[in-house]
């Protein structure tokens, strides 16, 4: 198992409380009272004789046998001794939650450091410094500051692993005020020692984790992260929701690609990629977490909705739209069938509108719900449960339905959009406790609805899970600052690049013109002039060798030492193809439309790679004008195909040749029959 020692934080049999205390409001009574639920022993380590009458230990050295983990409290100049202790005694791990580290500046960075040091030289393995803590609901584990979790309620197994502090036990309070429960709860706080990737591997492991939630400030080991996230979005939905996203720090570069880098592009990129579906807010997240457990994960994204109001149902139907999801017309047969149970008023179609005829809920309710579920034509039943229909009577034919649907497993789930008066809320939480979740208003049901379509979307995805990618060929790329000695090598990768000659005068510019056949294009080389259209540098649609030799004298005169380079010309929708190295998230590419427009523009996406083929297509397919690379106005249909391979070898591309920074095909020009490199800009680390 992949558990890397986490399983002495999540599962010690005995621990030690570092700062025990039986003073009211310290950090040291709190984590005691916490620990209080542990089923095993506490050992309290304290200045105190005993600690609510058990004996406590002036100094871990002096506990006898062997202690899993070190819960740590205490103030943070006393936490550098502790640590030491503990790994003199053979402790596996330790949770420091006290405050004052890297968060502070350079003399807690140091600190920090320290202790690091100290733990990973005896091998025990550290979470925090600078967090709430963390919590095994089975056990029950409570080694935190936050309130445990209740137990002996069956539904359940989200998982959650914050960064915040706070804001976590935010989240984590209203997971608990909306009966939901948790398997792991987890503080990463400075992550100084455990990674996010090592967190993910042990969840992804772990059979009481069903979904995981990770609430994110920053991602740390990127590209390890992201095979880690890709690994687990595959057997248990995966939902993030980062917080800053709109940080887009742009740098100083030399190609669009990566001038187009922001970090959030690069991350939310990533995160898509993986799998892992990405919540507005942690409330979002949460939502879509209760689907996924109470559940069985949607298998399409089409939406029956059930409603005893035209205008609810209009406004879901609008809302589930906004969030990539649909509310097909159901077919013919069905609306019959449908039909026979509903009121003479009553509309078949989807939105089912029963019409607000509430002398019949109890019935229609269940009727049309599971009628919906077994028809095979959606994926999901919303019934939206408005005013009176949320009686006991609804209620429990709506749980009725969902237990039967998943005695004859039907995998269709059952959410409930609940608009209801308060004084409702009874029955809205016995059809939560039932398994049948509840989401207050369209609004929230549509984002939570969307979220678990997207995350169950990826299950079983193990394609995505490993991409490989192929071996450059050998080449002599010893001088990359030469476009031939790049073009050459691109064409050696497979990446098709538009024939072309290099002239040093007018004379040779036609020669090499004759020979491609015209009309040609001229361009200015020259290091200088890297934006070539920017300084007129590129001549279109040279027809005749007259027009050439005016076009290349022009050129040349442009700089001194400037050369030509004749291209045939090539015709084609405008795509941008790009790669750079980014230091934080590795090699990763860059797709999107625009040429010479593509800042303008601004309809690009990013993946890491090495990306698959199916990955770069879906890819090409999420930018906003995607429907440009099917043909409008007469135009034919792109090879997105062979703009897919482009993708994948420009990715192959950064993994096999590590001095590569940046890269920009831009444009390539895509037609019905392929596609064509006609203007390369490479950028070498030196
Ligand atoms: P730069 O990006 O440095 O300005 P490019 O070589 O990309 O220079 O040329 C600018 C534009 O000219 C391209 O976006 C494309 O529209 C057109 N172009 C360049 N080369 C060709 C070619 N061989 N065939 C057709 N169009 C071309
Ligand atoms: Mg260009």
């Amino acid at each position: 198992m992949l558990s890397g020692g986490l399983d002495a934080v999540f599962a010690p049999d005995r621990i030690a409380l570092i700062g025990a205390s039986d003073r009211p409001g310290t950090l040291g009574r709190l984590l005691w009272d916490n620990l209080r639920s542990f089923p095993g022993e506490v050992v309290p380590i304290s200045r105190s004789a005993q600690i609510d009458g058990v004996p406590a230990y002036a100094d871990l050295a002096d506990v006898p046998g062997t202690i899993d983990l070190a819960v740590v409290g205490l103030p943070a100049p006393h936490v550098l001794g502790a640590i030491q202790a503990a790994a003199a005694n053979g402790v596996r791990a330790a949770v420091v939650l006290t405050a004052g580290f890297a968060e502070t500046g350079e003399a807690g960075a140091r600190l920090q450091a320290e202790i690091v040091a100290v733990a990973r030289a005896a091998g025990m393995r550290l979470v925090g410094p600078n967090c709430f803590g963390v919590q095994n609901c089975d056990t029950p584990l409570n080694a935190s500051i936050a309130p445990g979790a209740p137990a002996g309620d069956d539904l359940g197994g989200v998982s959650l692993v914050t960064q915040s502090g706070s804001y976590g036990m935010a989240v984590h309070a209203l997971g608990l005020d909306e009966s939901m429960r948790f398997a792991k709860v987890y503080a990463a706080g400075n992550k100084a020692d455990v990674s996010d990737a090592e967190v993910l591997a042990y969840l992804r492991e772990d059979p009481a984790t069903r979904v995981v939630c990770l609430l994110m400030e920053s991602i740390t080991g990127g590209p390890e992260f992201f095979a880690e996230a890709r690994r687990t979005a595959a057997v248990k939905p995966v939902i993030a929701t980062m917080t800053g996203r709109s940080a887009a720090g742009q740098r100083a570069a030399l190609s669009h690609t990566a001038a187009l880098a922001s970090d959030e592009r690069l991350r939310s990129g990533a995160l898509a990629q993986a799998g892992v579906a990405r919540a507005a807010s942690g409330q979002q997240m949460l939502d879509a977490a209760r689907l996924l457990t109470d559940q069985p994960p949607p298998s399409g994204r089409r939406i029956g909705v059930v409603t005893n109001s035209g205008g609810l149902g209009v406004e879901l139907t609008d809302l589930l739209h906004d969030h990539g999801l649909v509310v097909p017309e159901l077919s013919q047969q069905l609306q019959t069938r449908l039909r026979e149970l509903l009121p003479e008023y009553g509309g078949p179609r989807n939105p089912v509108d029963m019409t607000p005829i509430w002398s019949r809920y109890a019935e229609l309710y269940p009727a049309l719900t599971d009628a919906l579920a077994r028809s095979g034509e959606v994926d999901v039943v919303l019934p939206i449960v408005l005013a009176r229909a949320g009686s006991p009577e609804v209620v429990a034919g709506l749980l009725a339905v969902s237990d039967a649907l998943r005695r004859d497993d039907i995998g269709v789930p059952v959410y409930a959009c609940w608009v209801a008066a308060r004084s409702f809320q009874d029955q809205a939480d016995e059809l939560q406790r039932g398994g049948v979740p509840v989401l207050p208003w369209p609004e929230r049901a549509a984002a939570a609805t969307g979220l678990a379509v997207r995350c169950a979307a990826a299950l079983g995805d193990h394609e995505a899970d490993r991409p490989r990618h192929a071996d450059v060929p050998p080449h002599d790329h010893g001088d990359l600052a030469d476009p031939e000695r790049v073009r050459d090598l691109l064409v050696a990768t497979g990446i098709p690049c538009v024939p072309g000659e290099s002239a040093t005068s007018a004379d040779e510019a036609v020669a090499a013109a004759d020979r491609l056949g015209y009309p040609v294009v001229a361009k200015v080389v020259h290091a200088d002039l890297s934006h070539k259209s920017d300084v007129g540098g590129v001549r279109v649609s040279l027809a005749d060798a007259a027009a050439v030799r005016a076009a290349a004298a022009d050129l040349l005169a442009l700089r001194p030492g400037a050369r030509v380079l004749v291209q045939a010309q090539a015709a084609g929708l405008e795509v941008v193809i790009g790669g750079l190295r980014d230091p934080a998230y590795g090699p990763a590419v860059m797709v999107g439309l625009g040429g010479v427009l593509v800042e303008v523009m601004d309809d690009v996406a990013f993946a890491l790679v090495p990306i698959t083929p199916r990955y770069a297509e879906t890819l090409l397919r999420s930018l906003r004008g995607a429907a440009v690379l099917d043909g409008v106005r007469g135009a034919a249909p792109v090879d997105v195909a062979a703009l897919a391979a482009v993708v994948v070898a420009v990715g192959d591309l950064l993994v096999g040749i590590p001095e590569i920074t940046e890269l920009d095909l831009n444009p390539v020009l895509a037609g019905p029959d392929g596609a064509v490199a006609v203007d390369v800009r490479l950028a070498t680390a030196t």
